[in-house]
């Protein structure tokens, strides 16, 4: 579903993304980590669409459903205005707007306003909006790393949820080594601008557990 060769990125004199090959078959959940300020969100700018690559070819099978950390609700709407924006705008045409809140956990919560929601809160509507596009593709750049630990958790076993029931390539940035095992099918390690190495955690004979995931991941990073 979504393929890139070759891709690199300058910006500014930097070499950001230094000749990337990645693949990311359909329905497959890839969790992509790397340490701060090494190209993840330049990875996800260049799968969605936002960013150019001086060199190489980005294939994507449609165009994206986003969810960047920094997104923002438009205050004025409520929540569930805020998730029917895409169709508003007509980009819908995915989940339907009320589905789409009910699967993040929020269905009491349809006639709020932002303000009047926890931070955990707004960033479940932030994702009931992405998944109210109609797209086969789901990029997160870090989603929930504003909320508490506890709230995380639930979080991402709701999106892992999701991804089974929806069957939507995702592509999460993360910069939780636990998360990323434990959530994907597949984690790619961004470092200086390469893919140093993308682990299966499917792949029970080579690293059975997703522990062992995580021993190898902590030697990479
Ligand atoms: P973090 O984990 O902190 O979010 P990241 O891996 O997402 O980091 P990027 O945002 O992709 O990192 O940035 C990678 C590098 O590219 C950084 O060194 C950053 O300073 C640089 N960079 C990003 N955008 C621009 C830009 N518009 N102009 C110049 N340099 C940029
Ligand atoms: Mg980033």
């Amino acid at each position: 579903a979504i393929r890139l060769s070759g891709v690199t990125v300058r910006l500014g004199g930097l070499t950001v993304l230094d000749d990337v090959t990645l693949e990311v078959p359909h329905g497959e959940f890839l969790a992509v980590i790397g340490p701060s300020g090494e190209g993840k969100s330049t990875l996800l700018r260049v799968l969605a669409g936002l960013l150019r690559p001086q060199a190489g070819t980005v294939e994507i099978a449609s165009p994206p459903a986003l969810m960047f950390q920094d997104d923002r609700l438009l205050p004025w709407r409520t929540a569930l205005r805020n998730v029917a924006l895409p169709r508003d705008l007509g980009a819908g045409g995915g989940l339907e707007p009320r589905e789409a809140l009910h699967l993040v956990g929020l269905d009491g919560y349809a006639d709020y306003f932002p303000a009047q929601l926890s931070g955990g809160m707004q960033a479940r509507v932030a994702l009931a909006r992405a998944l109210a596009q109609s797209s086969d593709v789901l990029l997160l750049d870090e989603p929930f790393a504003a909320l508490d630990a506890l709230v995380r958790e639930r979080f991402n076993a709701e999106l892992r949820h999701l991804h089974d029931k929806t069957g939507r390539t995702t592509v999460l940035v993360t910069h939780s080594i636990r998360e990323a095992a434990t959530l994907a099918d597949r984690v790619a390690v961004l470092r200086g601008g390469r893919v140093v190495e993308v682990l299966d955690t499917r792949e029970k004979t080579r690293l059975p557990t997703p522990g062992a995931t995580e021993t190898r991941l902590r030697e990479l990073l």
